[in-house]
């Protein structure tokens, strides 16, 4: 019940499509209206895909209305309710599937939804699994919930290097396990349930490239035992204008004006800073960004979710949009994210690590100023930090869940601090120069990926085959049925 889960999985549902499957979305309704023109205009274009809506059990679960995704969360301690709601969903999921003609023939899941591991039993049908994150930040997270790393770690603040895999790789103890068990009974008891219907599922999918990580992509299906079909980075599925700009949700802006403003500025000298679907800084967090923008002197394009009264009031008491408009957009809301990474005015990205949001900096060619936020995100600026090695870290050290940012006591970066990283991933000299060039290169490579002839294109439809030749020996011969 996240955009950074939701996009991919659209995404996904239309690779497949293109490769001949035959595809039901099953979303809610707010949900499905937010990617209503991208399945509208693929049904269109004849792809083989529909779209079912399941209520969610809103009032049961003590949601209020309309209140079907985490970013429309009121409060942050109703976050545990839109869990039981997603537990909900189980029975009227089931009955949606039973009623289905032709019958599905395999699953794919959102991890989130462990109980559909469940149905598929029922029905007799594979389940493959998707969650979101790439194979790096997963092998790692394998690791720290499967030995006892953590518990020898009395430190919060004391790196460690992560052990048994290819690089070597430090985080904290608190970067590593804000994605996992958790540290309460439901958390873990929720992971743990994650965990156990993964046991049964027929594969992983993720949303990487097997060029991108291959020693992480092995590493991965060795330690879980599973097949694990990288077939992404699936926004690359994404061709016409439309489509680019309008994934995800509405754009605060519109199209024409972003490909204008950004038509007048020179190639690779824009910054572009947009913390994702969740992650947002605090009212004087984004002020200090405000002004290390300004002070860096460097055009940029600054998208703001959720901004506060009192950030507007500073907006417009200092003046700020006024005092940088020669250089410097900044818009409040949806970042139409794709078509900006894809135009050739940028040139650096400022992001706050999701996955999602990595993989299509790093498809787009472009270097990145690191801060992440929560979740699996300090992992993932671990991979762009020293396996990549195409970004600058901005230097954040503390985990922040996205409902506890304004709780932030103290200011966690300050305009030196944001300036100088971005200073350093655009004017890096030699190295920065060396940045971007490897940068350009993955990019290359992204794109080979998903071509036809390259892995991801191939691993879909070899992934496609291994569901009907698995459907095929679950499949009672007719004979024996009489
Ligand atoms: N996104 C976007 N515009 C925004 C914010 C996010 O298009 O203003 C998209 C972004 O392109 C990515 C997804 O939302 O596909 C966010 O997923 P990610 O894993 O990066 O982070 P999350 O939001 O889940 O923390």
């Amino acid at each position: 019940m996240a955009q950074g889960h939701l996009i991919p999985m659209v995404d996904i549902a239309r690779i497949l499509a293109q490769h001949g499957a035959m595809v039901t979305i099953i979303t809610t309704p707010i949900n499905a209206n937010r990617f209503k023109s991208v399945t509208n205009r693929a049904i269109k274009a004849k792809l083989n895909i529909q779209v079912l809506e399941l209520q969610l059990p809103l009032s049961e679960a003590g949601l209020p209305e309309g209140c079907e995704n985490f970013d429309l969360l009121p409060t942050a301690a109703q976050a545990v309710n839109m869990f039981t709601a997603m537990v909900l969903l189980e029975q009227p999921a089931e009955k949606m599937l039973r009623g289905l003609y032709p019958p599905p023939n395999c699953i794919i899941s959102d991890g989130g939804f462990p109980w559909t591991m469940d149905i598929a039993k029922r029905l007799n049908i594979p389940r493959f699994v998707f969650y979101g994150p790439g194979c790096f930040a997963f092998l790692c997270i394998h690791i720290v919930t499967n030995t006892n790393i953590l518990n020898e770690i009395d430190s919060n603040s004391e790196y460690f290097v992560m052990p048994g895999i290819p690089d070597r790789i430090e985080v904290t103890k608190p970067q590593a396990s804000t994605w996992g068990k958790g540290d309460t009974k439901e958390t873990t008891d929720n992971f743990e349930r994650l965990m156990e219907a993964e046991k049964s599922s027929s594969g992983i999918v993720v949303n990487t490239f097997e060029e991108l990580e291959p020693k992480y992509v092995a590493e991965f299906a060795k330690v879980k035992g599973k097949k694990v079909w990288c077939i992404g980075p699936v926004s690359l599925c994404n061709k016409s204008l439309q489509d680019i700009s309008e994934r995800g949700n509405k754009s605060a802006i519109h199209e024409q004006d972003c490909l204008k403003w950004l038509d007048l500025r020179d190639p690779q000298s824009v910054v572009y800073v947009c913390l994702g679907s969740l992650s947002y800084a605090s009212t004087e967090q984004s002020i200090e960004l405000g002004l290390a923008l300004e002070l860096s002197n460097k055009p940029f394009i600054w998208f703001v979710r959720n901004a506060s009264e009192e950030l507007e009031k500073w907006i417009l008491e200092e003046g700020f949009k006024e005092r940088v408009k020669d250089r410097g957009l900044m818009v409040h809301g949806w970042a139409p994210q794709m078509l900006i990474l894809s135009h050739r005015a940028i040139g650096g990205f400022v992001t706050h690590c999701g996955w999602n949001s990595t993989l299509e900096g790093i498809s787009a060619g472009i270097p990145m100023v690191t801060w992440p936020h929560f979740g699996e995100q300090f992992l993932n600026e671990r991979f762009v930090i020293d396996v990549l090695r195409i970004g600058v870290r901005i230097g954040v050290e503390v985990p922040v869940m996205f409902y506890e940012q304004d709780k932030a006591e103290k200011l966690l970066l300050t305009r030196e601090e944001i300036r100088a990283a971005v200073e350093g991933l655009m004017d890096g000299g030699e190295e920065g120069e060396a940045r971007r060039k490897r940068a350009r290169k993955l990019g290359e490579m992204a794109k080979m990926a998903m071509e036809e002839g390259g892995s991801s294109h191939l691993n879909m439809t070899l992934m496609i085959q291994a569901i009907t030749e698995e459907v095929a020996k679950k499949t009672i011969p007719i004979q024996d049925i009489v």
